[in-house]
């Protein structure tokens, strides 16, 4: 997988909740802080002013006592008087340096009895820039605080109605005496001062409770938005079922858990053969339905901890655990017997591609390439066939690849050099003829033999260009040696089946040739019997111009593969080459040699002349020379060699360039 695509697949998969799940914690946390937060401030705000006043009051109180402490009645008729003007004032008392009681004015005589406390506070005054200042203390004393709450009591002062009220005593050291002031107020919220911070916590409650909802939204949006991702991500449309980036992912993780069990896995590439052919008879639509029912069955065979996907077209991807190899390929008989009775009426084949899965397994899509490999080199016409993976099929790839990769610059830097393999006449063993045979001499590889990349040209088409290359270096070689006044033979050249699916090979052909002013009689054009296959019309065609042009024709690889004596009766063909086939191995009843010598006499009737190829023995050219036939081309007499010891062979001394 390309590494933008797998960036584009990662992030479908990781649009992650938890950021949000994340958010909507922290606004609750926020919420809980701030109104923490908030009430503290709100509390401290009230309160402070309140205790503030309190302390105020005891330092008029002090101040009074140092002024006025000697004489008793004005103090107490400046404690009665704070005591009833000062809004909330209840008591006022002076108490020595063991809280004795010294002066006592309103009634109430604060508590110290500290088993009795509520509790106390200390707080400091005044603060200079030091850090220095007046500390007082303050009592809350149990029987004295009734924290009276939300009474219906109208305050004096007519501010409100009281949320709220504590007495408290401030205590107030007096510096000089060690006598302590004493001063009790009730300590008033009223109700609006609560209704404020009421309020400033519902407008934040809703701000918080907006954010809230605007996030459980986003969640619920994005959690249905990831199904909707997974769903486009791992459906198969054709099938409704998994597709193979669910095979890739699914499977991975399967093999991870199974790395602790002791059962193996296989990869399989499986496909319907003929399946372009199936919807030409049958629609699109009937194609791919049956792709929908061969899904339903795959998975109905699936066992547990296995997998399927639709992979593309007509292939899917399973993977399937094993124990023992044989057992596997017992449940794939049953398999694929059960899928071709998706239809009955319907003919339909099977290619398994098998990789088994090791134990330090790569990624499950190279897996799944390996095992599509296998599948591939199983011909589309053989009837359910099983292959397995083989490393061999991994390094044919790779050489396709590279043989592609570089044949272009390869022709263009003329690494294609052309070899000449002499023909000999059988009775005098006279050079006769020979055949243009082309090898590829990289830089890199060396000597590389055509059966190592013909078959990939012929596939790709490249051979085109390659067959033209060869044409015109033998043209122009031809029309040197002409030049240099050599007694030059006909030398052939292969033109490969591809080519006869041009109108104008013929003209073309000709057209090479005689660029070069060479007799269209020394060039020889050798077809290969597979090429009678193609197209009839346009062989036909061809052959005929060709032969009006002059051209000699040769059909190759006689009795190789499939017959063509059909092609005999229909093409007036100049040559016959017998396929070196007929001359291998051993021939104890003498069948060979039977059929060699049947198909001579059948040459001879059709006004044909007879090469032999592959001639590697003297007993086969006397046998050869007893049956009549023509010219032997083998290693007996030569083996295909570079241009300049063909020179050597046919004119004695190399040709002056
Ligand atoms: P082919 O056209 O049948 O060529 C004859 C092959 O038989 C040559 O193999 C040659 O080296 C081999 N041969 C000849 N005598 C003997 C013998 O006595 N014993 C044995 N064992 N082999 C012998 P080569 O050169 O490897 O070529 C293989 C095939 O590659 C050719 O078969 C031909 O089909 C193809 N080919 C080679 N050059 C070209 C080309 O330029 N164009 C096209 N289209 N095909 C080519
Ligand atoms: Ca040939
Ligand atoms: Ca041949």
């Amino acid at each position: 997988m390309s590494v933008s695509k797998e960036k584009k697949i990662s992030k479908l998969k990781n649009h992650a909740i938890w950021p949000f799940v994340v958010a909507i914690v922290m606004v609750v946390v926020l919420f809980l802080a701030l109104s923490a937060a908030l009430i503290a401030i709100a509390y401290s705000s009230i309160f402070s002013s309140k205790v503030q006043n309190l302390y105020d009051t005891a330092q008029e109180v002090a101040q009074n006592y140092e002024e006025n402490g000697e004489d008793k009645e004005n103090f107490e008729k400046i404690c009665n008087n704070m005591i009833t003007y000062t809004p909330n004032l209840l008591n006022v008392c002076v108490v020595d340096q063991n809280n004795q009681l010294l002066w006592n004015y309103g009634g109430n005589t604060p508590d110290f009895n500290e088993t009795s406390q509520n509790f106390s506070v200390k707080a400091m005054f005044d603060k200079s820039a030091e850090g220095n200042g007046t500390e007082m203390e303050f009592l809350f004393n149990e029987e004295e605080n009734e924290v009276d709450l939300i009474q219906d009591l109208q305050d004096d002062s007519g501010i409100g109605k009281v949320f709220l009220s504590m007495k408290v005593w401030g205590i107030l050291p007096v510096m000089n005496g060690g006598e302590k002031i004493c001063v009790q107020q009730s300590l008033v919220v009223y109700h609006h001062e609560v209704l404020m911070i009421v309020a400033a916590l519902g407008i934040f409650a809703v701000l918080a409770i907006l954010v809230l909802v605007w996030n459980i939204v986003s969640l619920v949006r994005m959690v249905r938005l990831r199904k909707r991702e997974k769903d486009i991500l791992y459906i198969d449309v054709p099938t409704g079922g998994n597709n193979l980036q669910y095979f890739y992912d699914k499977a991975e993780a399967l093999l991870k858990a199974n790395q602790r069990t002791n059962f193996h896995y296989a990869l399989l590439s499986i496909r319907m053969e003929k399946y372009h052919n199936f919807c030409s008879c049958y629609g699109i639509k009937e194609g791919e339905e049956l792709m929908e029912n061969l899904y339903e069955k795959l998975q109905e065979h699936m066992q547990s901890k296995e997998l399927v996907s639709h992979a593309a077209k007509a292939d899917f991807a399973a993977l399937l655990k094993y124990g023992e190899k044989d057992n596997l390929f017992y449940r794939l008989d049953h398999l694929l017997e059960n899928l071709k009775k998706v239809r009955e009426n319907q003919k339909l084949n099977f290619g398994i591609g098998i990789y088994w899965v090791p134990e330090k397994y790569e990624d499950v899509a190279t897996m799944y390439n390996y095992a599509e490999l296998a599948q591939e080199t199983i011909p589309e016409d053989l009837e359910d066939h099983i292959k397995c993976f083989e490393e061999e099929m991994l390094n044919d790839q790779r050489w396709v690849r590279k043989v592609e990769d570089e044949m272009e610059h390869a022709l263009s830097n003329r690494e294609f050099k052309v070899y000449l393999q002499p023909k000999y006449s059988t009775r005098e063993e006279r050079l006769s003829g020979a055949e243009a045979l082309v090898r590829w001499i990289h830089p890199k590889e060396g000597f590389i033999p055509p059966n190592k990349f013909i078959p990939i040209f012929e596939q790709n088409g490249f051979i085109l260009q390659l067959d033209d290359y060869m044409l015109n270096e033998i043209a122009k070689m031809q029309a040197k040696w002409l030049y240099e006044g050599k007694k030059i033979v006909p030398i052939s050249v292969n033109v490969s089946r591809a080519h006869f699916t041009k109108d104008d090979l013929a003209e073309h052909i000709c057209k090479v040739v005689d660029k070069y002013n060479v007799p269209h009689d020394k060039i020889e054009l050798e077809l290969t019997e597979s090429a009678f296959f193609d197209d009839k019309d346009i062989l036909i065609n061809t052959v005929k111009k060709l032969k009006q042009y002059g051209f000699e024709i040769s059909m190759d690889d006689f009795g190789a593969g499939y017959s063509s004596l059909n092609s005999l009766k229909e093409l007036p063909l100049d040559v016959l080459k017998l396929d070196a086939e007929f001359f291998r191995g051993e021939d104890r009843e003498g069948r060979g040699d039977l059929i060699v010598g049947e198909a001579i006499t059948l040459a001879k009737k059709l006004d044909m002349r007879i090469v032999a190829e592959g001639i590697e023995t003297r007993e086969q050219v006397d046998s050869l020379a007893e049956k009549n036939c023509d010219l032997i081309q083998g290693y007996y007499f030569a083996k295909p060699m570079p241009i300049e010891e063909f020179e050597q062979v046919a004119f004695g001394a190399p040709a002056q360039a």
